[in-house]
């Protein structure tokens, strides 16, 4: 038992956000006895609409008004969160009213701008890549004037995902350029690292319980990532032995024990997934939070005994953890835009999760599904 209360089975759980994190999350809290309502864009047609108890759409410029909040509010017992760029003054309406939000609008201001997480994992003495802000025009940025001294990615420091907000500038490039580019909106320049792989650590957890006796957090990963145009492609796990730098000793440990420093400054209450570079020297270098389930953690559900939307749905009722252990190897592959005609091949498949959102338009770009394929440690 913890000691905040347990939302017991039967209660209503809010999610804000209706995209396939959401989805996941309301068929890992149904299996649990628990209803989902949904608010998001999309509402009863959208991924996490389709297998809601209760899903409704908030105005298209993003404003949810009295009334509907009401609602929504007077049915749910906790708040859960599938998308980390909810509007802070969203969850703190819904704080407002005495419900729960997992993560808190605390750890949502932190992980919604990339000046703030890089601050952060830096004052923990977590090793960053080279960044600075680029907020207001100075002397040293403005028209025809700064150039990068070394290859550089000039990002938003908010709202970007999946790639999205983000130049790469070459070395002796323009900054005025590409922060044109970006409409001039607050970013940070950080320098291109030269990684030899991409990881991931998924930490969920709770406040520590009087009595200590439930462990304050579970740990999943690193896994191991490939992106595409900043788009996350392949996730696999464990880490493959295709990089040297992943046989330094340490490497795993050090991206662990990040996550978890991470997590317990946040203080957050849920999910904490972060994802790091690790360069050819075997050092684990930060990259970037997400406070909520993770398109790299989606192979907990065939390879693990308790997925990522399990652990979530447990650390938002203060539910025991499940076991975290992995009983298979895995690999998990996106299926984005157009690929998902394709999914009567992945159907045939054997030992093969096929996952679809139910997405209407394949756009190019849009998440539609994922596969994971899964094996144990005897078919190795
Ligand atoms: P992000 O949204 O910041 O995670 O960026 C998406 C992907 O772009 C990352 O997973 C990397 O593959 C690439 N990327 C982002 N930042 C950097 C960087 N500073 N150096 C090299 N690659 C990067």
């Amino acid at each position: 038992m913890r000691n905040t209360q347990i939302i017991r089975p039967g209660a209503v759980l809010g999610i804000l956000g209706d995209g396939q994190l959401g989805q996941m999350i309301a068929i890992a809290a149904a299996y649990l006895g628990y209803k989902v309502a949904v608010l998001g864009p999309g509402g009863r047609d959208s991924p996490a609409g389709h297998v809601a108890y209760w899903a409704k759409a908030w105005r298209p410029d993003g404003v949810v008004s009295e009334e509907l909040l009401d609602e929504f509010c007077r049915l749910v017992s906790v708040v859960m969160i599938e998308w980390e760029n909810i509007p802070v003054s969203l969850v703190e309406r819904i704080e407002a009213r005495g419900i729960p939000v997992r993560p808190s609008s605390n750890v949502l201001r932190i992980a919604q701008d990339r000046l703030f997480e890089k601050e952060l994992a830096e004052s923990l003495g977590i090793p960053v890549p080279t960044y600075r802000n680029i907020e207001v025009r100075t002397q040293d940025v403005g028209p025809g004037r700064e150039t990068t001294d070394r290859a550089s990615i000039l990002k938003t420091r908010r709202d970007g995902y999946d790639g999205k907000g983000q130049i790469r500038i070459p070395r002796g490039g323009s900054i005025e350029d590409a922060w044109r580019h970006l409409k001039y909106v607050p970013c940070i320049l950080e320098e291109a690292v030269f990684f030899e792989c991409e990881m991931s650590v998924i930490v969920a957890r709770s406040p520590p319980t009087a009595d200590l006796i439930i462990p304050e957090a579970v740990v999943y990963g690193p896994f191991e990532n490939v992106h595409e145009n900043g788009i996350l492609r392949q996730t696999e796990y464990p880490v493959t032995n295709d990089h040297a730098a992943l046989f330094f000793p340490g490497v795993a440990e050090a991206a662990r024990n990040a996550a978890l420093t991470l997590a317990m400054n946040l203080d957050i209450h849920g999910l904490l997934a972060v994802e790091f570079f690790v360069d050819g020297n075997g050092q684990v270098i930060f990259n970037e939070t997400a406070p909520r389930p993770h398109n790299s953690g989606h192979l907990t559900i065939e390879c693990s005994d308790t997925s990522q939307f399990e652990q979530y749905v447990r650390a938002a009722c203060n539910l025991p953890w499940g076991s975290e252990h992995f009983h298979s190897s895995g690999r998990m592959i996106n299926i984005i835009g157009e690929e998902v005609s394709e999914w009567m091949d992945h159907a045939r498949q054997p030992r093969t999760g096929l996952h679809l959102y139910g997405k209407g338009e394949a756009k190019s770009g849009r998440k539609m599904g994922h596969v994971t394929h899964h094996w144990t440690y005897d078919d190795e």
